[in-house]
C-alpha cells in the first residue's frame, strides 16, 4: 500500500514546513549513538543551539522528546516535592507547566490573567514581594492566544526573588530575538517543529549553572529517569556514557536545520519572520477579521483572529486543506470553534505563503457570506511587502 502522505503547506502553530534539505540529512545512514563521527556530529549540534539560545551554558541538550518533553525537563529536575513555583498562566500551555509543577509534588502558586492578554509584571512584583520562591516560570509565545510574553520584567523580578527563572520558547526560538544569557534565563527550553524548522520530536534546553547547583544540591532524586538533565548530560557531555540511545536521524535533521539557520543569519531570521507577520496581520485585518492579540503584544510567529460570527470554523478548515492544500489550526479551550490560529514559522514565514492564504482565505470567507472588497487583503499584505514598506 501506498503510505505517502500529501505535502501540506503547513500555516498553523507547528509543525511548519521542512527544507527539503533536512529531510535529506535524515535519510543518511544510520551510525551507532557511541560512533566517534556522531559524537562529533552532537557536539556541532550543542554549539549550534548554544548560538540559537544566545547562551553559553554548558548543559545545551537537544531532548529526545517533543516541546512537552522539555516542558517536563524545565520543570522536574529543579523542583522536589513541596517547593515553591510560581507560574504566570495566561494561556492552554502555561496550565500544562502548572500541571506538570503539581505533579512533581511542588506548590504552585498560579498568577491568572485571561486568555488573549500579557500578564502584567507589576501584578506579579506584588504578588511576590517578599516570597521566595524556587522557580518563576513563563511561556513566551502562548500559542494558545498568539500573545508574546515581554521577558525583560518578569527577569529582573526572578532575580529580586532569588528563583530560577524558566522560560517556554517552544513557539517562539529561532523566530524573534531572545537573548536567553543577557536577560538572566535560567532554563529555556524550545520544540524542534516550529521556528527551528525541524520535524517533530526534539526539545533544545540550556540550563545555567545556577540551575546546574540547585539540581546537584537536590535531596531527592529526579522523578523522572528519562528527563533527569544530569544522566542526559552525561551522555551528551565530555562523559560520553550511554544513557538512552539518541533519535540519531532526528539529530541529523537538527544539525542541518540548524545549518540552514546559520547560513541565513539569526538577525536575518527574525527580521523575516516579523515582516511577514505584519503582512499577514494587515491582510487578516482588511479581511474584516478581528485579532486576539493587542498589536504591541503579538507574536512574530503566529496571528490568532477570531472567527467571525455566523462562520463554520470547521468548515472553513477543511475547506483550506482540501482546496488549497492549506494547514491552519482553530483554537484551545475556551476558544475552540472560535479562533483562527495561522503560524508563519521557519520556512512557513514566507511572503508567498501569506498572499496565497489571504487569497483562499478571501474566497472561503465569501461562500460563508462574509464579504470583503475583491482583493482586499492580498492588497494590504502587499501594500507592507513593497522595498519602501519594508524598510521604513
Ligand atoms: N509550549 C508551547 C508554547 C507550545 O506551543 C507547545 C506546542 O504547541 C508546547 C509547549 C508543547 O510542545 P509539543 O506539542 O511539541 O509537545
Amino acid at each position: 500500500m501506498d503510505s505517502s502522505l500529501p505535502q501540506r503547506i503547513l500555516l498553523g502553530p507547528g509543525p511548519s514546513v521542512v527544507d527539503p534539505r533536512v529531510y535529506r540529512a535524515m535519510s543518511a545512514p544510520i551510525t551507532g549513538h557511541m560512533d566517534p563521527r556522531f559524537l562529533a556530529l552532537m557536539k556541532d549540534v550543542r554549539a549550534k543551539l548554544r548560538r540559537v539560545f544566545r547562551a553559553d551554558y554548558e548543559v545545551t541538550i537537544p531532548i529526545s522528546g517533543t516541546g512537552s518533553a522539555g516542558m517536563e525537563a524545565a520543570l522536574v529536575n529543579f523542583l522536589e516535592p513541596g517547593d515553591w513555583v510560581c507560574v504566570l498562566s495566561a494561556g492552554f500551555f502555561a496550565a500544562r507547566m502548572a500541571d506538570i509543577a503539581h505533579r512533581a509534588g511542588a506548590r504552585v502558586h498560579l498568577i491568572e490573567t485571561e486568555w488573549g492578554l500579557p500578564t502584567d509584571p507589576e501584578r506579579v512584583a506584588r504578588e511576590l514581594a517578599g516570597k521566595h520562591p524556587k522557580v518563576l516560570a513563563v511561556v513566551h509565545g502562548e500559542t494558545s492566544t498568539g500573545v508574546m510574553q515581554p521577558l525583560e520584567p518578569l527577569a529582573q523580578i526572578a532575580r529580586d526573588s532569588g528563583a530560577l527563572f524558566v522560560v517556554d520558547t517552544v513557539a517562539t526560538l529561532g523566530g524573534t530575538p531572545i537573548e536567553v544569557q543577557k536577560l538572566g534565563i535560567d532554563v529555556c527550553y524550545s520544540g524542534s517543529q516550529k521556528c527551528l524548522g525541524c520535524p517533530p520530536g526534539l526539545a533544545p534546553i540550556t540550563a545555567s549553572e545556577r540551575a546546574m547547583e540547585v539540581l546537584r544540591a537536590r535531596k531527592t532524586p529526579v522523578q523522572s529517569w528519562y528527563l533527569d538533565l544530569s544522566g542526559v548530560e552525561k551522555y551528551w557531555g565530555s562523559e560520553r556514557a550511554y544513557h538512552h540511545t539518541a533519535p540519531i536521524s532526528l539529530i541529523y535533521a537538527l544539525n542541518e536545520a540548524l545549518n540552514l539557520i546559520e547560513e541565513e543569519g539569526l538577525e536575518a531570521r527574525w527580521a523575516r519572520h516579523a515582516r511577514n507577520m505584519a503582512a499577514l496581520n494587515a491582510g487578516l485585518a482588511a479581511l474584516g477579521l478581528e485579532a486576539l492579540a493587542p498589536p504591541e503584544y503579538r507574536m512574530p510567529m503566529l496571528a490568532t483572529v477570531r472567527v467571525p460570527a455566523g462562520v463554520d470554523d470547521a468548515r472553513v478548515r477543511s475547506r483550506l486543506l482540501d482546496r488549497f492544500n492549506i494547514e491552519i489550526a482553530g483554537g484551545l479551550g475556551p476558544f475552540k470553534g472560535k479562533l483562527w490560529r495561522v503560524g508563519l514559522m521557519g520556512s512557513s514565514s514566507t511572503e508567498a505563503n501569506v498572499l496565497l492564504l489571504l487569497a483562499a482565505l478571501e474566497m472561503l470567507l465569501a461562500e460563508e457570506g462574509v464579504m470583503s472588497a475583491r482583493g482586499a487583503g492580498v492588497a494590504a499584505a502587499q501594500a507592507s511587502m513593497t522595498p519602501e514598506a519594508v524598510h521604513a
